[in-house]
């Protein structure tokens, strides 16, 4: 242990009075003297500071925070005295040192009893906070003769006084909370962050006490970087024996909610250097394709998409600070055992800030987020998709996901956020997330006469989402299975790629990190040939079918600049928006046309109303007319639905069922009297 000799407070109190920075100005006299301009009760210290200014010094705060803290608080209390004397008697009580950058940080994995009582700096993302609740600083009891006694409080449970300082009353000592003071607090569960967890393992986390101005400093979903103290509690639980086994948390000094990079991923000159020569190659785009799950034979199409969602699109923020979504969001529709899952956990795995999860969540807070009850005290936990943000969440099972977070998502793929109105809290998290989704049929396999509202089970709405949608077949031909068969046999034979990715796993990481940091421009050329198809889509409307809408055309834009982020260009050229419209072709050949009426680039089908569905519903609405006559007289059920059999336009009985439902359920007909019906005027 360094030797420190002279008092603690006054070596404090002469580094913020003496600390000069660079330019020569006094910082921390500075930074002092404006807390009463901005009402701050907290002064910011860096630590390289200290450190410079005495090592010692530096040191001993770290071994032995909690003395060293109070003296410093006393310290700046004094310096703001001189500097301020009303404002330091206003903020007494509540001013606080802050230690900012303390160097050497701890991953959250290796905290452990050495740490205890502590300063240590840990990096860690919020999964949880709570509402804020007062906590009591300054109790004041009072007797029944009327005397106060306050007492400071620390630690977890409440200290009261010996006796009343007025009359030595011991025992009717009362708490009045009208006369004691309060402070905001708040717990954080503050947990590992995705790319420091070892594979395997359960991320480690801490309850993380947050006190004073810095509550609310960061939400569930923030990446921080936070220096406290390390404790060890003991759970109390009344009526219970005292176990030897205590509860670890940190009592939080200062928050940093990191800044907006994209992962922690370092590039260095090297690998620069490395990545330009791959994007300097003429085929670089099919090798970065290649390069994505490349144990994976085939799919071509589906991995391009995921390539290109991987960089996205930069994000627009229009004078009037409208925010338009960068972020590429692809579903993926298939049969069993097509590789669709292998291809998501690649993806979570490559991309900064991937996440992988299954619809049908394991945690309360799923995949958006939610409000839950612990210890008498609300808590906001973030799911998978909040956690992710500015990253991709994969989500895999996505028919299969609880009915909260499909509305949750219905919001985050348009607005990027998630707002949640629960138990008293209400909050908005970001979640600026690309979401990498996958899903089986309803019946096992996909009916290519089906259309696709038919083979999945999926709130109509989230379809239009999607920038992307691909179903993946699993069509048995022969040389086809014997490839698969060759491709996985010699895989495992081999336990290696049959074909090595043309980029490797950790330079393709590395690329994706760089390509997202550019910004590109689109280009008249490119601007022209997306306008043109968009029309084109437009153009071939069919009656009462439904056609593209500027969402479709927003598709485009996102997927051409992110094909030139991929090259490493500044401009989004015309071969750009080809590749947009080429993977937007083949939506429209997979899922947009209708399976009976072969109208192609028909959107309806993504709201459950394909052309031949509302075809078959005027037809159905123009027999029911008939039938009521001039004089609106109610239909019988049973005649209407011989006339809907006559007409010939249904393939059978089933299909009948189903649009007399569907009316039904509409409310587009209601029954007047037993077996009777009305139709509803607008
Ligand atoms: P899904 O999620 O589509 O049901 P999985 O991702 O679980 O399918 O894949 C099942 C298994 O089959 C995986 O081990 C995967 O590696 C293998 N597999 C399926 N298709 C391919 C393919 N095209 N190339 C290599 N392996 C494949
Ligand atoms: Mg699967």
């Amino acid at each position: 242990m360094a030797v420190i000799t002279r008092k603690l407070s006054e070596l404090f109190e002469e580094f913020l009075r003496t600390w000069q920075d660079k330019s020569g100005s006094y910082k921390y006299r500075e930074r002092i003297a404006q807390l009463a301009a901005t009402g701050d009760k907290s002064v910011v210290v860096d630590y390289e500071d200290i450190i410079q200014f005495n090592t010692d010094l530096g040191e001993r705060l770290l071994s032995q925070p909690d003395e060293s803290l109070r003296e410093f608080k006393m310290a700046a209390f004094e310096v703001l005295s001189t500097e301020n004397s009303s404002y330091a008697g206003q903020v007494k009580n509540a001013l606080t040192v802050r230690i900012r950058g303390i160097t050497d940080k701890i991953p959250l994995r290796k905290v452990n009893t050495s740490h205890l009582d502590k300063m240590i700096a840990v990096a860690g993302m919020v999964v949880r906070s709570s509402e804020l609740r007062p906590l009591l600083t300054d109790a004041a009891f009072i007797c029944p003769n009327g005397h106060v006694t306050k007492l400071i409080q620390e630690g977890e449970v409440i200290k009261r006084p010996l006796k009343c300082e007025g009359c030595e009353e011991v025992r009717n000592l009362e708490l009045d909370e009208k006369r004691s003071t309060f402070i905001d607090s708040q717990i954080l569960r503050v947990q590992e962050l995705p790319e420091e967890l070892p594979p395997g393992q359960l991320p480690r986390f801490f309850d993380v006490d947050v006190v004073g101005d810095i509550v609310n400093a960061a939400r569930p979903g923030d990446r921080i970087v936070l220096s406290g103290v390390v404790r060890a509690v003991l759970d109390i639980t009344p009526g219970q024996a005292r176990t030897r086994v205590f509860r670890s948390k940190i009592d939080s000094n200062l928050i940093e909610v990191a800044g907006k990079d994209p992962g922690q991923i370092q590039i260095t000159k090297e690998d620069e250097f490395l990545i330009r020569s791959v994007a300097a190659n003429p085929d670089a785009y099919q090798r970065l394709i290649r390069s994505v799950a490349p144990a994976i034979l085939g799919h071509e199409a589906v991995k391009e998409a995921i390539l290109l969602l991987l960089v996205g699109g930069p994000q627009t923020v229009l004078p009037d600070g409208t925010k338009l979504r960068g972020d590429i969001n692809v579903f993926i529709v298939g049969d069993p055992g097509v590789a669709k899952s292998e291809m998501l956990k690649f993806a979570a795995q490559v991309a900064p800030r991937g996440m992988f999860a299954s619809g049908k969540g394991s945690t309360a807070a799923g995949l958006s987020a939610a409000v839950i009850r612990e210890k008498n005290t609300f808590m906001l936990e973030a799911g998978v998709v909040v956690l992710a943000d500015q990253g991709i969440a994969c989500i895999d099972e996505f028919d299969k996901m609880k009915e909260d977070d499909r509305s949750a998502l219905h919001e985050q793929m348009e607005q990027q956020t998630i707002t949640i109105a629960k138990g008293g809290i209400y909050a908005t998290l970001n979640a600026r997330t690309s979401i990498l989704a996958a899903a089986n049929p309803i019946f096992g396999k996909y009916d290519p006469y089906k259309n696709l509202t038919d083979n999945i089970t999926l709130p109509i709405p989230l379809l239009t989402r999607f920038d992307l949608i691909f179903v993946v077949k699993d069509t048995p031909t022969p040389a086809q299975d014997e490839k698969l068969a060759t491709h996985i046999l010699d895989v495992h034979r081999k336990r290696g790629y049959t074909d090595p990715p043309p980029v490797q796993f950790d330079l393709m990481k590395k690329y994706i990190t760089y390509a997202k940091k550019i910004s590109p421009t689109i280009t008249i050329e490119a601007q022209n040939r997306m306008k043109e198809y968009y029309l084109q889509l437009r153009r071939s409307v069919a009656e009462g079918q439904i056609g593209a809408t500027p969402r479709t055309l927003e598709s485009l834009i996102r997927l051409s600049s992110a094909k030139a982020r991929l090259m490493l260009r500044d401009l989004v050229l015309e071969e750009d928006a080809l590749t947009a419209i080429s993977l937007m072709n083949r939506m429209v050949e997979d899922v947009l046309t209708d399976t009976e009426t072969k109208t192609k680039a028909d959107f309806g089908i993504l709201l459950g109303q394909p052309a031949g569905e509302r075809g078959k519903l005027s037809t159905s609405m123009d027999i029911f007319r008939t039938m009521e006559g001039a004089e609106k007289k109610p239909v019988e059920l049973k005649l209407f639905r011989d006339e809907l059999v006559k007409s010939g336009r249904f393939k059978g009985d089933d299909e009948i069922d189903k649009m007399i439902q569907k009316l039904i359920k509409e409310g587009i007909i209601w029954e007047n009297k037993p077996g009777f019906y009305r139709r509803v005027q607008a």
